[in-house]
């Protein structure tokens, strides 16, 4: 079985829309499916609608979350409710094309158990700079630079993913951390049909800052970094005033303050990248993220009970 998640906030003119040609892309696949859609605190009616379709459609199923969490809490909670053995994200405002989930589905069925479809970008930016800050972190190295657009997720994959509850994180990230064998289509992202995109600039904000913190430590550790450079400038300052000393000039106020400026700087920088360390490691701890995943082994017998259940 296949089950599609849809995150929806304020997406009642799209959902319909939406149905008749996943309808048409799931029809023409020889498989299960049903379609969850997540209303994320919407105020236009969209959970009334999903109700209505889920009276007369026992493939359709729905939640409502009680005020607006952002996407990636909506698909959690729509992997949480998902029965099928391979789930799929899917935008409500037809900007994934649902026709491009019989190309993830093949790659599925032949062995993958991350199947992306990354969206084709022409313009470069700030996007790509906050991309190429990403794959820093560690198992990141392959994100495409473009970003996630959607995935098929196998259910061992969603199975890793439900097993720790992370909060501020980023979903597509943890579906990269989790490994298992990875593959890729690219499309051609679509127009937003109806209405707005509900993502903000505050909510890209934030979900920036939660990846790039999230996943890499180079935030703190730059600090370090940056400390140690500007104790290195201040240490030869002082050998330059004390060498004043030496040659009979005696140094001028200017030069003293500065040396001791930027060793005091310096020194301070380096144990505030030292306490952030510090910091980086009690919440990497905390969010209970799995030391590894063991996704097949020889030894089934012996190693039973450390491979995840789908895997065996
Ligand atoms: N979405 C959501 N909660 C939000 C923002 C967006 O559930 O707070 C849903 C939205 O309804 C859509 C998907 O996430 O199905 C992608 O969001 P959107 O199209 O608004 O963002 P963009 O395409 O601009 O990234
Ligand atoms: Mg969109």
């Amino acid at each position: 079985m296949l089950s599609i998640i849809t995150p929806a906030y304020n997406e009642v003119l799209n959902l319909p829309i939406l149905r008749e040609r996943l309808a048409t892309v799931l029809g023409g696949l020889s498989v299960e499916w049903e379609w969850i859609i997540i209303d994320d605190g919407s105020r236009d009616g969209t959970y009334a609608l999903i109700c209505q379709w889920a009276a007369t459609d026992r493939r359709i199923r729905g939640a409502r979350l009680s005020r607006n969490y952002g996407s990636h809490s909506a698909l959690t909670c729509g992997m949480g409710l998902a029965r099928g053995e391979g789930i799929v994200s899917l935008a409500a405002d037809l900007q994934d094309p649902p026709e491009i989930i019989c190309e993830l589905y093949e790659l599925w069925r032949i062995g993958a158990k991350v199947v992306w479809a990354v969206p084709q970008r022409d313009h470069t930016g700030l996007h790509t700079i906050f991309y190429s800050l990403l794959r820093r972190g560690d198992g990141l190295a392959d994100h495409p630079l473009s970003g996630s657009g959607f995935v098929l997720i196998d259910r061992a994959v969603a199975e890793v993913l439900n097993a720790a509850e992370e909060r501020n994180s980023n979903l597509f990230a943890r579906i990269r951390l989790a490994g298992f064998s990875q593959d890729s289509v690219s499309y051609r992202k679509a127009k937003r049909n109806h209405g707005r995109s509900g993502w903000t600039q505050r909510k890209k904000l934030k979900l920036a800052l939660d990846s790039l913190t999230g996943f890499d430590h180079a935030l703190v550790r730059s600090m370090t970094y940056l400390g140690f450079l500007v104790a290195a400038v201040g240490f030869s300052m002082a050998i330059y005033v004390v060498a004043l000393f030496f040659t009979g000039q005696p140094p001028t106020g200017w030069a003293s303050i500065m040396t001791a400026i930027l060793l005091l700087g310096g020194v301070q920088m380096i144990f505030l990248g030292v306490l952030g360390e510090y910091a980086w490691r009690t919440l990497d701890e905390t969010r209970d993220r799995p030391l590894f995943v063991v996704e097949a082994a020889t030894d089934v017998e012996e190693t039973d009970d450390k491979l995840c259940p789908r895997c065996l």
